[in-house]
């Protein structure tokens, strides 16, 4: 597929990239804030979130609110969790991933990290534990990336899960199938061999059934939910599973 410009769809999505960055660049060159600038780039219906750690502070868009589950009378509980409540878990760990373990409440660089000596020697070692499961898992085909570049977003991930399904244990009657199924649909997606390594190959989020199905299997509620036994495609075993937050 091409365009009148003659670039193909991942030619024009790069572009278009291109070209909202340097947007970026001009409204924080005029004195916006970088949290504002970016909000306002992608405007109050699209939906996004995302944290940083200069401010300390998580930016969710109204589209994203709206998105996510604001109609409680149309979303179940589980639904709630599973959306909008995964996305708020999500970037408040981003507060205590890799990087954001460097920053303090005001936003000052910390090299040392803001744990203590022993904290961050733990912490560091559960993150090459989660590169690990990680690893080599092929989005497409022969298709892998880089846990070294996706980190933050794996660790932000089990974060993000681990909160809700601690809410989900305060309810009475949860339905975690339902819970479950609403994290996939929200986490997997589909995508061409050359859209993916053009646009998203180095993308610092891992993509679609990686994102989905390696985040679920790591949870052992998860696994006790669906029964999975040794052989089954979502097994993992306990002794495998990493809990960092
Ligand atoms: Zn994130």
């Amino acid at each position: 597929m091409s365009t009148p410009s003659g670039l193909d769809l991942a030619g024009t999505i790069g572009g278009a990239n291109a070209s909202s960055q340097k947007g970026l660049i001009h409204l924080v060159g005029n004195g916006l804030s970088f949290d504002k600038a970016l909000l306002f780039m992608y405007g109050p219906f699209l939906s996004n979130a995302f944290y940083t750690p200069k401010t300390n502070a998580i930016n969710i868009t109204f589209g994203a609110i709206f998105l996510l589950g604001l109609d409680r009378s149309k979303c179940s509980e589980e639904t709630v969790l599973a959306k909008l409540g995964f996305v708020l878990g999500h970037e408040v760990t981003h507060g205590f991933d890799k990087q954001g373990v460097h920053f303090d409440k005001t936003g000052n660089i910390n090299v040392d990290g803001i744990i203590s000596t022993e904290d961050m020697k733990n912490f560091s070692d559960l993150n090459i534990k989660a590169e690990a499961i990680y690893q080599d898992q092929e989005v497409l085909p022969g298709l892998a990336q880089d846990p070294e570049i996706t980190i933050t977003e794996d660790v932000a991930d089990t974060g993000g899960l681990a909160f809700m399904e601690e809410l989900g244990k305060e309810k009475t009657d949860f339905d975690w199938k339902l819970f479950y199924h609403e994290i996939a649909s929200g986490l997997g997606s589909k995508i061409t061999r050359n859209l993916f390594v053009t646009g998203q190959l180095n993308n610092v989020h891992p993509f679609g059934r990686v994102r989905c199905n390696v985040l679920l299997t790591n949870s052992p509620l998860f696994q006790d939910t669906f029964n999975f036994k040794e052989g089954d495609g979502m097994y993992q075993s306990k002794d495998s599973q990493i809990e960092i937050w």
